[in-house]
C-alpha cells in the first residue's frame, strides 16, 4: 500500500473561494456578507474537481491514499480575526470531510486550524477534537507563524502552545508544521517562507526540552524537512556545541520528513542523512510545483519516482510508503489495521 502523508485540497470549486473573497470584504463592509451563508457545493462538483486531478494522479501515480486537508496557502491565518479563522477553518474542514466520505479508500483527512495572530493556541483545540471525534480526521496542520511571514509568534516550543499539544496528546494525533501564504514580501510563499518554516521548527525543536514534556508529541515537517536534511551536519554540530543531546535521542523520535522534493539528488541526500524510521512518503500534488520537468520528461512533483530509483528493500520501502505513515497518525493505523 502506498499513503501520500501531504495533499491539499487545491481544486477545491470555485464557490469555496467566492465565499472566502465575501468573507475577506465583510471584514470592511459587513453588510456584503450574509451570516452563515455557506457555499453550495454538489456531490458531483466535489467528485468533477478530484477526478481530473487528485484522483487521476493517484491512479497514473500507484498511489492509494492521500492524507488530505485544506488548501495550506489559503489558510490565511493573518486574515481577520479569530472569528473570521473559525469561520473558514470549518468550512474548509467540513468540505475535506466531504471528500474524505464520497472517496473513503482515497483520501483520510486532517484539518486546518482557525489560528490567529492575536487567538491563543488553545482556541484551537476545540475544533481539533471535533475534527478527530466527529469527522474522523487523524492529525492536523499546525501554522508556526499565524502572522504570514512576520513572525510574531512565540516559537513553537514556548509554552504558548503547550494547550494545544496536550490535546494533540490526548488525541493522539500529530501536526504538520505547515504555514501559509506569506503577506510579507522579502518571502515567496512556497519558494522561501514554507522552507524557512520548516528548517525554522527544527532548530526550535533541537534549542528546547519540548519532547521531555511530551514524549509522544509528533511533527511531521513537510517539503523534505527543509534545509535540514541538507545541512544536517551543522545541526548536529549546533546540538553538540549547545551541549544538547544527540539528534537522534534529541528530537527523532518525535519529527518526520515528508518526501515532498522535486528532484533525485535532494531525495538520495534525504534518504542518506536521515533514518529510515523518520520518513514518510509525500508528493503535495496537486500544489506548489505543477510542472513537467524538461531534464526528465515528468513531473516535478511526481515523488514516488525518485524514491522507486533509490532501489530500497521491501522492508523499508514498506516504512517509507505506509508503515511510517501508520505510526505516526496511529489514528490511520487502526483504519488501515489488516490493509497494510
Ligand atoms: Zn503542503
Amino acid at each position: 500500500m502506498i499513503i501520500d502523508c501531504h495533499g491539499h485540497y487545491t481544486t477545491a470549486p470555485g464557490a469555496l473561494q467566492t465565499f472566502r473573497e465575501g468573507q475577506l470584504a465583510a471584514l470592511k463592509d459587513p453588510s456584503s456578507l450574509c451570516p452563515g451563508c455557506n457555499p453550495a457545493i454538489s456531490d458531483d462538483q466535489i467528485r468533477e474537481s478530484l477526478e481530473k486531478a487528485q484522483l487521476r494522479l493517484q491512479r497514473e501515480r500507484g498511489i492509494d491514499l492521500t492524507v488530505f486537508s485544506p488548501r495550506a496557502s489559503a489558510m490565511g491565518h493573518h486574515l481577520g480575526d479569530e472569528t473570521t479563522s473559525l469561520a473558514w477553518s470549518r468550512l474548509c474542514n467540513d468540505l475535506i470531510h466531504r471528500v474524505c466520505s464520497l472517496y473513503p479508500d482515497n483520501f483520510v483527512g486532517v484539518c486546518q486550524l482557525p489560528q490567529s495572530p492575536a487567538a491563543p493556541p488553545a482556541h484551537s483545540a476545540a475544533e481539533l477534537e471535533r475534527c478527530v471525534t466527529e469527522l474522523g480526521f487523524i492529525g492536523c496542520n499546525l501554522n508556526p507563524d499565524p502572522s504570514g511571514g512576520y513572525w510574531t509568534s512565540p516559537p513553537l516550543t514556548d509554552r504558548h502552545w503547550y494547550p494545544l499539544y496536550e490535546k494533540m496528546v490526548e488525541l493522539d494525533v500529530p501536526a504538520m508544521v505547515h504555514v501559509s501564504s506569506s503577506c510579507n514580501p522579502c518571502f515567496h510563499a512556497t519558494g522561501a517562507h514554507y522552507i524557512n518554516a520548516d528548517t525554522t521548527a527544527f532548530m526550535q525543536f533541537i534549542t528546547s526540552d519540548l519532547f521531555r514534556d511530551f514524549p509522544t508529541l509528533r511533527f511531521i515537517i513537510p517539503h523534505g524537512g527543509g534545509a535540514v536534511p541538507y545541512h544536517w551536519g551543522r545541526y548536529r554540530g549546533l546540538a553538540q556545541d549547545l551541549k544538547r543531546p544527540p539528534l537522534p535521542e534529541l528530537v527523532m523520535k518525535n519529527v518526520y520528513f515528508d518526501t515532498c522534493v522535486y528532484h533525485l539528488p535532494g531525495i538520495e541526500l534525504l534518504f542518506k542523512v536521515t533514518p529510515i524510521e523518520n520518513i514518510l512518503f509525500g508528493s503535495e500534488m496537486v500544489g506548489a510545483v505543477r510542472g513537467i520537468d524538461p531534464e526528465t520528461g515528468h513531473y516535478f512533483d511526481d515523488t514516488k519516482r525518485y524514491i522507486d530509483a533509490l532501489a530500497l528493500s521491501p522492508e523499508d520501502r514498506g516504512k517509507v510508503f505506509a508503515g511510517n505513515a501508520c505510526k505516526v497518525y496511529p489514528r490511520l493505523g487502526a483504519k488501515l489495521a489488516g490493509r497494510v
